[in-house]
């Protein structure tokens, strides 16, 4: 049968070269995975708890509504539960987004080097992808993007605006007052929906950040996106979350699959939310990770761009899928970003202490290696 040419010209989300496949194609077993932005301290003990509790009753299908997680969330972020539906990782809410607010040849707006899972469910949804240039240092410049929307918005049919704050893989955050002025403009738009994914939020230290959750009651067309995979630890478990207007909430309910995020996952995802100790030990060892990188990067004259995230991107200065080759020879797995038009740049995320360590120690090797 006939396959959309659309479809074919997919091309896959790639995602952190895993531990066990360099193993296998290194045949090296001390390996340093610092490619995925995971947190370094695993999962929260009392999360493992509370999986080893409900793993009992596995034959029994999960509760569809989420309904304690939901409450847990409500209460976290202080969201009415009408405002929240939870995917299986975020990656599938912005699926349900873009099912539910594109048609195919309608369009998304977001900028260049902005997190590429919303191009991959755009397209997967045959659905148009507009992208502004960044502004100087890696940033979301939504002067741009507002000045795109004037001009374009109605000839593209622009449906969502995607601003991941902070952004992965740049680690750039976008200003509350940047965010005020696009909302002057957009906010309450009646036919564009303003997705703000903010994945990182625990971690910023930016002192102009403001969640954009701030923004529900004045405006009707605000969305926030959160997860469980980085700073919770829960990213094999895939736990995404949304609160959105409770009309978009409503129809995205209807859109998902009934059991779309599994019991084990459903309850580590209520242990992780109150394990407070738990995430403010992931956001101290973070921190120290992320000024130990800069330190090291400065000393080795590797330029970076300072991070609002779990990871750093820096400029080797040579071609990265070389550099990236050399440090997997010596175990160590970072994540090359040319797909996002990065040539000789790469993402590293915070490990703990020692594996930071091992990978400023192979990155020095390996570029001393080929000067
Ligand atoms: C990691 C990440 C996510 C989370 O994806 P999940 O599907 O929830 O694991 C979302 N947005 C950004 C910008 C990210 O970096």
């Amino acid at each position: 049968m006939k396959i959309s040419e659309d479809l074919l010209k997919l091309i896959p989300y790639k995602p952190g070269k895993p531990i066990s496949e360099t193993q296998r194609e290194y045949g090296i077993t001390d390996i340093v995975k610092l490619a995925s932005n995971e947190n370094p301290l695993g999962m929260s003990p009392k999360a493992k708890a509370a999986v080893l509790k409900v793993i009992e009753s596995g034959h029994r299908y999960p509760d569809a509504s989420c309904y304690e997680l939901v409450q847990k969330i409500s209460e976290v972020w202080k969201v009415p539960r009408e405002r929240i539906v939870v995917g299986n990782g975020s990656d599938e809410l912005i699926d349900f987004l873009v099912r539910v607010y594109c048609q195919a040849g309608e369009g998304i707006l977001t900028s260049e080097a902005a997190f590429v899972a919303y191009s991959v469910r755009a397209g997967a949804s045959r659905v148009k992808v507009y992208r502004t240039p960044m502004a100087p240092g890696y940033r979301s410049d939504l002067k741009a993007m507002t000045q795109f929307l004037r001009e374009h918005r109605e000839e593209h049919r622009v449906r969502l605006v995607f601003l991941p704050n902070p952004n992965n893989p740049t680690g750039t955050h976008i200003s509350d007052s940047e965010i005020q002025s696009f909302l002057q403009e957009f906010g309450n738009h009646p036919e564009l929906m303003i997705v703000f994914d903010e994945a990182y939020t625990e971690f910023v230290r930016a002192k102009d950040y403001l969640s954009a959750q701030t923004y529900f009651q004045k405006y009707d067309n605000v969305v926030v996106l959160k997860t469980l995979s980085k700073i919770y630890g829960l990213a094999g478990l895939r736990v995404g979350i949304m609160m959105a207007p409770p009309e978009t909430a409503d129809v995205v309910n209807r859109v998902r699959t009934p059991f779309n995020v599994n019991e084990l996952a459903q309850a580590a995802a209520v242990a992780a939310l109150e394990d407070f100790d738990f995430i403010r030990k992931t956001c101290e060892i973070t921190w120290q990770g992320l000024d130990y990188f800069y330190q090291e990067l400065s000393a080795m004259g590797l330029p970076y761009t300072e991070s609002q995230g779990n990871f750093v991107l820096f400029d080797t200065g040579k071609e990265a899928t070389e550099v990236n080759e050399a440090l997997l020879r010596r175990g160590v797995i970072l994540r090359p970003v040319q797909n996002y038009g990065f040539m000789t740049q790469m993402r590293m995320s915070v490990g703990l202490p020692d594996e930071n360590r091992q990978a400023i120690e192979a990155l020095r090797q390996v570029l001393a290696w080929e000067k």
